[in-house]
């Protein structure tokens, strides 16, 4: 395994992180025994960073993967959900409820959990970066950060508006220019702040469901790889990335992730392996439906049209064959419904016309929004937002009721 170093702390982090958010299951519900297994088997591989949230419901599980001495021998992260607080004090009842769901005393790398614009407002209203600074000094986590959806503007604001310890970032050779993208990457790393890598296999689209000519593609590669082992290594060739998460919950994929985080080094990849890849993402982008390369110069939408991300997803659902209900609720959960009530709903749109103007892909926007709203929008989008409402006034409650109970 190898291991990059954060100068700021001295960690030595693995270069493979587990992500817990895909954990095994079993007749519906998470294989508790094989996910233990699974935890164990990478740590003692040489996985020493371990990522999950509150939102993925296993915080009592990891806990219990990491009795027997594994708590010592890694880094446990976890993320406060802004989605669940509408209130100061509900930073406070959730963390106390975290470390109770995990009983731990601490905890190693603490994130505000998915920042975009909306939610990073929500957490700057409820002082949530004093309450990181509370926390710390309380040495309950040691090292404050988040993890981001968002855009760059947005990224490159909230790395400058604190003094963040680490920050999350989704990156693969298909998001160079989505989300914070290369530049957020870059951006964090000027400023000496340490980037852990998500979705690397964009939810394991770029792993599975690989369409022939991309495949075609990769078969010509002197060097045979797999598809997830292309991206893992595209990912890790930047040095300016500490640790990339895979949601492993496959003993096969978890050998072979450990084996590639061995050997793939910083700079690796050849000129004609980066020229490879750049023809994968090229072929990747000609196969999606919209032509949409995430630029955003459309946007701001006077509607509140989330132009980009409405393309983004009908292009993914459309490219790797999510299922029906699966895109629906990837695209309600992706234009926001969890942030402010205010989804960035293709059928919002109003047909004014201002966003076609800049457009340097010069794209129908209009007729795609409204292929968009057609197909992935429908009875399912409507109760969607409520379901998702109640969900987490549940999880909030809950939260509240647990820590009044542990005072
Ligand atoms: S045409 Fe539609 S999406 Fe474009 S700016 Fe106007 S309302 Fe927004
Ligand atoms: S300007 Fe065009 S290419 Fe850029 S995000 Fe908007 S629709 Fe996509």
């Amino acid at each position: 395994m190898q291991y990059r170093k954060i100068e700021k702390n001295g960690d030595q982090l693995s270069v493979l992180g587990y992500g817990a958010m895909r954990l095994p299951t079993k007749n519906g519900r998470t294989d508790e025994k094989r996910a233990i297994e699974q935890i164990r088997y990478a740590i003692d591989h040489g996985v020493n960073y371990l990522d999950t949230a509150i939102m993925y419901m296993n915080e009592p599980l990891v806990g219990r993967a990491l009795r027997d001495g594994y708590r010592e021998k890694v880094k446990l992260a976890t993320k406060l959900p802004p989605w669940t607080v509408n209130k100061e004090e509900d930073l406070r009842s959730t963390f106390k409820v975290q470390l109770e769901n995990f009983k731990i005393s601490y905890i190693d790398y603490y994130m505000l959990h998915g920042l975009n614009r909306a939610n990073w407002n929500k957490m700057l209203e409820f002082n949530a970066l004093e309450f990181l600074d509370e926390i710390k000094k309380q040495e309950k986590i040691l090292n404050a950060g988040f993890s981001f959806h968002g855009d760059i503007d947005t990224f490159k604001e909230i790395i400058d508006a604190y003094d963040w310890d680490f920050c999350m970032i989704q990156y693969n050779f298909l998001d160079e220019k989505n989300q914070a993208g290369t530049e957020g990457l870059e951006y964090a790393a000027s400023k000496d702040i340490p980037v852990i890598v998500m979705e690397p296999f964009r939810g394991g689209n770029l792993a599975r469901n690989v369409p022939e000519e991309i495949q075609a593609i990769w078969d010509e590669a002197e060097v045979k790889r797999s598809p997830a082992e292309w991206s893992l290594r595209w990912v890790l060739n930047h040095p300016e990335v500490t640790c990339v998460l895979s949601g492993m919950n496959e003993e096969e994929h978890i050998k072979e992730n450990i084996r590639i985080a061995d050997e793939a080094l910083p700079n690796s990849l050849t000129e004609d392996e980066l020229k490879l890849i750049e023809r994968v993402a090229d072929k990747y982008r000609e196969l999606m439906e919209t032509g949409c390369t995430g630029c955003r110069y459309c946007m701001p939408c006077p509607k509140g049209v989330d132009i980009a991300k409405c393309f983004e997803v009908y292009d993914s659902a459309k490219l790797f064959n999510t299922g029906n209900i699966q895109s629906k609720v990837m695209y309600a959960a992706g234009l926001g419904v969890m942030n402010d009530g205010k989804p960035g709903f293709a059928s919002k749109c109003t047909k004014c016309g201002k966003c076609e103007k800049h457009c340097p892909q010069e794209l129908p926007i209009m007729d795609l929004l409204d292929d968009v709203s057609n197909e992935m929008e429908g009875p399912l989008t409507k109760i969607i937002p409520p379901i998702f409402k109640a969900f987490l006034s549940i999880q909030s409650y809950r939260n509240n009721r647990k820590a009044k109970n542990l005072e």
